[in-house]
């Protein structure tokens, strides 16, 4: 048995709507597709877990409570929708913007893999055989050194010029991403 499976995902601009720095429930608009997504990989068997930069919190622009509270709230949806979220990971620190003891280079901070690697490690994932989806090259640089096997881009008017090399698939809906859950499926 080599783990669970994992659907990691970022936050801001997959999860969410990245208005920039969001910190409030009044502000956080789900992307539509989120939900019927992470439903079919919970009915896969996938673990749900987001991995996501908060320079914000360094930056003094809100707190870490600030962050807490609004990841209860986002946590509270999740599980309203059939799609209970195992895990969430933040890294608050910036290497140059960050105030203070946030002022640092972060080996959590993507593009480095510290936040996969502690999930990996705390909830026993089979990276080879898990799934990242990020709308940034930094997300798929991060799972890409992390050694999760399917990086996938999620590419939007946005941010289609940004496409990352290392990212191995691209989807432009969210709800395209369910087709993913079955190309990990073991021998
Ligand atoms: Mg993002």
């Amino acid at each position: 048995m080599a783990g669970n499976r994992a659907l990691f995902l970022d936050r801001d601009g997959v999860i969410n709507h990245d208005s920039g720095y969001t910190s409030n429930s009044k502000d956080f608009r789900f992307i539509d597709g989120i939900f019927e997504l992470c439903r079919a990989a919970r009915q896969s068997g996938y673990l749900l877990i987001v991995v996501t930069n908060q320079a914000g919190i360094g930056r003094g622009y809100y707190s870490e409570q600030d962050f807490f509270a609004l990841s209860e709230w986002m946590r509270q949806r999740f599980v309203e929708e059939g799609a209970s979220i195992a895990d969430i990971f933040h890294c608050p620190y910036h290497p140059e913007h960050g105030i203070g003891p946030y002022k640092k280079d972060s080996f959590n901070r993507k593009p480095h893999p510290g936040m996969l690697l502690q999930a990996a490690e705390k909830h026993g994932i089979d990276m080879a055989h898990s799934i990242m989806i990020g709308d940034k090259d930094s997300d798929m640089q991060a799972a890409k050194n992390a050694g999760v096997g399917i990086r996938c881009h999620y590419l939007t008017l946005e941010n289609q010029d940004e496409l990352s090399g290392a990212a191995t698939c691209r989807i432009y809906s969210l709800r395209e991403g369910i087709s993913l859950l079955s190309g990990t499926a073991r021998e």
